[in-house]
């Protein structure tokens, strides 16, 4: 439990969520790789690559490395729906400090409204060469904004629903009189570097409350940002646990899923496939026996899911459904906005069996489109077999998400049950 608290406030953006992940991999005596050098492998050993400081790639060796499935990969997201600021964001109104942002994702606007917000991010500071940019992350941690709502005395029709414009009512409040440029200010400052030396910056909202047991027997968790760090914190603590007997165990923690994965570290683009190929090669495999590993390879495709909800059952299928508590949910989709198919879906169930991990099931109303997340997306570059899994939660995309502690045990025992066969 600690362990994922401490995950959960810390990774406040995909910058910091990668830092914590480094720390995590390197104290587990993971070896960090260079992305543009070459690698030396060995079987039973341990390794990670960060990917643009946003993006994360570790993995295990196994000993019998060329029976099937070769590579078995988790894949989960590092970013957050949130607020991001635009370039020079300071806005002066009356005596009022604001800042200017555009929105990073599709956050719930009236779950932001009234809370303690930071900012977290990574800054490029000026360097000796062109090419290589001194990045550094950022995370100012203190309460600095808050965005008002409006009070009820000029909005009577509040609790009716309010459509909120995200140009006018989500620009947060930073402070009286403050300075021109006090955003470059507090990097300075932050960073121990002059002001002008900070050229740009990529810098997210976040919620800084802090997660939170509830429920009257303590069953649930309350915290920002459990899609998706949940699941990369199960994956992550699965992979350090668990050496494979064969193969090569992998997770993926990526960048940009919320705003589509069409980046270079995000699932859309070859980054990781690129990779997979580095290691075959690395460990001896051509390329024909890569593609023949990676075809033959398999993925669980990790994001959260919706638990149905106590006052809104009818948001669901009439029949199939997942609860709190109930177990990891296996995803399923007509229309393969997951990529769940029966026989991808049986490995996933009976390794959960022999977990013993209760499994359920979740497939939106016929008159609903779906969601989606990373196996649709990644199976472009990544043809393996793929199954959409994830933790159900409450609450979806709020500032403040909700599920039960049980079933992060469940998913983390179904992770083992994966990376150590
Ligand atoms: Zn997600």
């Amino acid at each position: 439990m600690k362990k994922l608290i401490d995950f959960l406030q810390k990774g406040t953006c995909a910058a910091t969520v990668v830092r914590e992940m480094e720390q995590r991999f390197q104290e587990a005596g993971f070896e960090k790789l260079s992305l543009s050098e070459s690698w030396n492998l060995t079987e039973g050993g341990a390794y990670y690559v960060v990917i643009h400081e946003t993006s994360c790639l570790a993995f295990r060796v196994g000993e019998g490395r060329r029976q099937a499935p070769f590579f078995r990969l988790v894949s989960a997201h590092t970013d957050q729906p949130g607020f991001r600021l635009k370039p020079e964001p300071e806005l002066e109104k009356g005596h009022s400090s604001k800042l200017n942002v555009s929105v990073y994702g599709g956050p719930i606007y009236s779950t932001w409204l009234d809370r303690p917000l930071s900012l977290a991010g990574k800054v490029a500071v000026r360097s000796q060469h062109l090419f290589e940019t001194d990045v550094r992350v950022v995370d100012l941690t203190r309460p600095l904004l808050v965005i008002p709502n409006l009070a009820i005395h000029m909005n009577r029709e509040v609790n009716r629903g309010v459509e909120l414009n995200p140009q006018v009512d989500m620009q947060p409040l930073a402070g009286l009189d403050l300075s021109e440029h006090f955003v470059r200010e507090a990097l300075g400052e932050t960073l121990g570097v002059e002001t002008e030396a900070i050229l740009d910056y990529d810098l997210f909202t976040y919620n800084t409350d802090t997660p939170m047991t509830t429920g009257w027997n303590g069953e649930f968790l309350s915290s920002p940002r459990l899609d998706d760090l949940v699941m990369v914190s199960a994956a992550m603590e699965a992979l350090i646990e668990n050496t494979p007997q064969t193969g090569v165990t992998v997770l993926a923690a990526l960048d940009h899923e919320e705003i589509g994965s069409r980046t270079p570290q995000g699932g859309g683009s070859a980054m990781v496939s690129l990779l997979l190929e580095k290691i075959a090669a690395c460990l001896g495999l051509d390329r024909r026996a890569f593609m023949d590993a990676l075809t033959g390879s398999f993925m669980l495709s990790a994001d959260v899911a919706h638990a149905v909800h106590p006052n809104h059952s009818e948001a669901h299928d009439v029949k199939v459904y997942p609860i709190l508590g109930g177990g990891p949910v296996i995803k399923l989709d007509a229309g393969q906005r997951y990529m769940t198919n029966a026989a991808d879906y049986s490995v996933y169930r009976q390794i959960c069996e022999r977990e013993k991990v209760p499994v359920q099931t979740f497939i939106s109303r016929a008159d609903k489109v779906s969601g989606s997340t990373l196996g649709p997306v990644m199976c472009a570059y990544l043809p393996c077999r793929i199954v959409d899994i994830g933790t159900p939660i409450l609450s979806m995309h709020s500032a403040r998400e909700m599920m039960a502690w049980a079933d992060y045990e469940y998913t983390r025992r179904s992770f083992c049950g994966f990376y150590k066969l």
